[in-house]
């Protein structure tokens, strides 16, 4: 048994995954019936990010699946017990590429967070570029990484935007 948090109106509640899929049921059954959104990521929305689904999708309740997912077809089991209207999968490339497939058979919408770069934080004040001026916590992600040549450490401080729908993901090849 998994915990899984549930985000509804202004509640937060921790709960067992199983209990959380007979909630959703009951979300299916009400009138109106309560959207449902998936949120597969181990790091929790942002405030600017429940935000702004709230008011592209009023009423909805989201739902935060934390654990890793070993393959695409994970994802989608999880999204049929969930009975999700909306995923959210914070990916690799290749999961999300087959999710958008499955999307495509299946009835649900994936959306993308649109993040800005807005810069490298400056790294000359010691702590994890929350220090930044321009730092704005309910809307910005700040993240860590090392440059493999100066080994030195970066931080990237993006800042949400807007969800987008996920259509489609192409490949384009050319002869080699
Ligand atoms: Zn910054």
């Amino acid at each position: 048994m998994k915990k899984v948090k549930i985000l509804y109106k202004n509640e937060i509640k921790e709960v067992d995954d199983e209990f959380a899929v007979e909630m959703a049921k009951m979300a299916k059954l009400a009138l109106p019936k309560i959207p449902i959104i998936l949120w597969l990521s181990r790091h929790e929305p942002l405030p600017a990010q429940i935000q702004f689904l709230r008011q592209k999708i009023p009423h909805c309740a989201v739902i935060q699946y934390p654990y890793p997912l070993s393959t695409a077809n994970d994802a989608v089991k999880l999204i049929q017990q969930f009975q999700a209207d909306y995923v959210i999968p914070v990916l690799p490339l290749s999961f999300i590429a087959h999710l958008v497939q499955e999307s495509k058979k299946h009835s649900f919408i994936i959306l993308k967070a649109e993040m800005e770069l807005l810069h490298n934080c400056s790294t000359e004040t010691p702590f994890h570029g929350y220090s930044c001026p321009e730092y704005v916590e309910h809307m910005d992600v700040v993240m860590q990484s090392k440059d493999m040549q100066t080994e030195q450490t970066i931080y990237r401080h993006f800042r949400f935007r807007e969800f987008v729908k996920l259509v489609d993901i192409i490949i384009k090849t050319e002869p080699f």
